[in-house]
């Protein structure tokens, strides 16, 4: 579910409290995370995304985000979406190459491989990457995973 860019929000800023991820049904893992409010002020459209430090509750780290304004967030997440959505050709071209090259051709065999799981593989990360873009970059913030401390924004608020 795409994300709600506005100029003013709350997110949550959140500190994993484990390394490994716990069971979380079937065949899934999860993490937990103890979070802090943060309130984003981004820079009105046009201006320069800006540096906001947050001091992580848990662990007393100063976490220096780069926020983003609404115009070059959703440009990020376009971006983001077509370079995903571009990859996926990618992807198929190395399957049908792996299926119709010389199989005697090592360099054709694995060259058809790495297209086909690059292609696959980075295009699904920045398609979950743009369905997770809150328009902070740092720190991982930007990732689609459970990294050490987590932005989310807090939808109606
Ligand atoms: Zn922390």
């Amino acid at each position: 579910m795409p994300q709600v860019i506005e100029p003013e929000q709350v997110a949550a800023v959140g500190h994993r409290l484990h390394f490994f991820g716990r069971p979380g049904g079937s065949d899934t893992v999860s993490w937990q995370y103890r979070n802090q409010v943060w309130f984003i002020e981004r820079p009105d459209d046009g201006e320069e995304s800006r540096p906001e430090a947050v001091v992580c509750e848990m662990c007393g780290k100063t976490l220096t985000y780069t926020v983003h304004s609404v115009e070059v967030t959703r440009k990020r997440i376009a971006r983001m979406r077509l370079i995903g959505w571009l990859l996926m050709p990618v992807a198929l071209i190395g399957l049908i190459g792996f299926f119709t090259v010389d199989q005697n051709s090592w360099v054709a065999i694995i060259s058809s491989l790495v297209l086909f799981f690059g292609g696959f593989v980075g295009g699904w990360m920045l398609l979950k990457a743009a369905g997770a873009e809150v328009g902070v970059t740092g720190h991982g913030a930007s990732y689609p995973g459970p990294t050490k401390h987590l932005v989310q924004l807090i939808p109606g608020e």
